[in-house]
């Protein structure tokens, strides 16, 4: 008898051994280790924990010991000490504009506007110029941790192919207005343009093509209106820069009696796909209107703080269910791309505006910069936040420095200490940009190098 409960116990010790090696699986990547922020539905946070990464795809995310135990790894990060979360989702930019950095301050929108930026890019602005600007962009957010970017601006087939040789995700909007461009002499040629370069991207595994009809005060009814059919006919999202300042509100009152978000929403301009950048200037009836057109928005509060636009009204936009995410805006209003500054300031200003300082706590503010940009620009069920099944798009971010000691709360630490420079591994698509800060899509010394040589061009077009 004694021999026969033996020998049982050794087939039934054999078969769980078997079982577990049958079940444990590939897995080309697996992070291990850190404090895991994972912007699920319940906010899970694993302390520690580890995500599993296949080809392109999370494909588990639990205890270190159970990860360990079900997959067997091509590659390990370790996280130890590090904070792991969704890669930051920069709703709003204009990626090239990094070329204007610092060239014209302290100015309110439409003088900086019309003084300074649009004659800047009528002398400026060309492939070459959206190129060498958008690579330097695309290095500043892979060493801040965002790894999708919503982008407007001029040449964007430009910006798509240096953004996909970067391994960031984009989506990329195809900029049209009314008055002559470097790229387009009239809006017509802008909506053709950016049909052509639509159809080039369309189907992209990182670059979602789109529209950017610029504003509703640059632009007349029919191309708005072509703008937006655009965009549904080829169903690519459509990007318009909506209320950003007290003057825009005054020239739709004037010319169409009406809120710029009214008028926009009297020619039928919003569909299920448009990205609406600032939101500053909406009424309650306004804020109405883009929930029921299922209008994302980007909020932008350093851009709106440092051209002293005015400041969205979020907590409003919360209460009402409106896709909410934020953005850096360009690099000239700004003046970086570093996400987790967005995320500071963001809860900030919502709390100084509101004179509540319990307005956009840390976690909603991290809700902002992941999965509610996610909800924004429609992508919520592929990317914005750690679950299996969505694309393995990550980061991780150092805590050791004296200013993030001690940690308590992950957090409030990634909203009110960390920045940018903390990031030390950037993943999109399953695939390692950065990892112990070095870069390995792009050669860090020739984009700076190019960057600062073209700078003495855009000098020279200024002067
Ligand atoms: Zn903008």
């Amino acid at each position: 008898m004694r021999a026969h409960h033996a020998a049982v116990a050794a087939i039934v010790l054999l078969s769980i051994a078997g079982l577990a090696a049958q079940a444990r699986r590939p897995a080309s990547l697996v992070v291990i280790g850190g404090t895991v922020i994972t912007e699920n539905s319940t906010r899970q946070v694993l302390s520690p924990g580890a995500v599993a990464i296949q080809g392109t795809d999370i494909v588990d995310v639990g205890t270190p010991e159970s990860i360990a135990s079900r997959y067997n790894a091509t590659a390990t990060i370790d996280a130890r000490d590090q904070v792991v979360l969704p890669g930051l989702i920069n709703t709003h930019t204009h990626a090239a504009m990094v070329m204007f950095r610092g060239l014209a301050d302290d100015l309110a929108l439409m003088d900086w506007l019309q003084k300074y930026i649009f004659p800047a890019e009528a002398k400026a602005v060309s492939p070459e110029f959206v190129r060498i600007g958008t690579r330097l962009a695309n290095l500043e957010m892979i060493e801040s941790g965002t790894t999708t970017f919503a982008d407007m601006y001029y040449f964007e087939e430009e910006v798509a192919k240096a953004t996909r040789d970067a391994g960031l995700r984009g989506v990329l909007g195809q900029t049209v207005i009314q008055f002559p461009v470097a790229d387009a002499k009239t809006p017509a040629d802008g909506l053709a343009r950016a049909e052509t370069y639509i159809k080039a991207f369309k189907g992209d595994s990182l670059i979602v093509p789109a529209v950017a009809p610029h504003a509703m005060y640059t632009l007349d009814r029919a191309t708005l209106v072509g703008a937006a059919e655009l965009g549904r006919r080829y169903e690519v999202p459509v990007l318009i820069h909506l209320a950003e300042t007290e003057d825009e509100v005054k020239t739709a009152r004037t010319d169409h009696q009406a809120t710029p978000t009214g008028y926009l929403e009297s020619i039928g301009f919003f569909g299920p796909r448009t990205v609406a950048a600032h939101g500053v200037w909406v009424t309650d009836e306004d804020i109405q209107i883009l929930k029921r057109r299922n209008v994302g928005v980007s909020h932008n509060p350093e851009s709106n703080m440092k051209l002293a636009s005015g400041f969205a009204p979020v907590t409003k936009y919360l209460a009402a269910d409106v896709a909410l995410g934020l953005g850096t805006d360009g690099a000239a209003s700004n003046n970086d791309l570093d996400m987790f500054e967005a995320m500071r300031q963001a809860a900030f200003l919502a709390k100084v505006s509101t004179r509540d300082p319990t307005a956009v706590p840390a976690q909603t503010a991290l809700d902002m910069a992941t999965i509610g940009g996610a909800r924004v620009l429609g992508m919520d069920r592929t990317i914005g936040s750690l679950e299996p099944g969505k694309r393995a798009d990550l980061i991780t971010v150092s805590m050791s420095a004296a200013r993030q000691t001690p940690m308590y709360d992950a957090v409030s630490h990634l909203v009110y200490v960390t920045r940018g420079d903390d990031v030390r591994t950037t993943i999109v698509n399953g695939k390692v940009l950065m990892q112990n800060r070095q870069v390995r899509t792009m050669n860090r010394g020739d984009v700076i190098a190019q960057a600062k040589a073209l700078a003495q061009k855009v000098r020279d077009a200024v002067q």
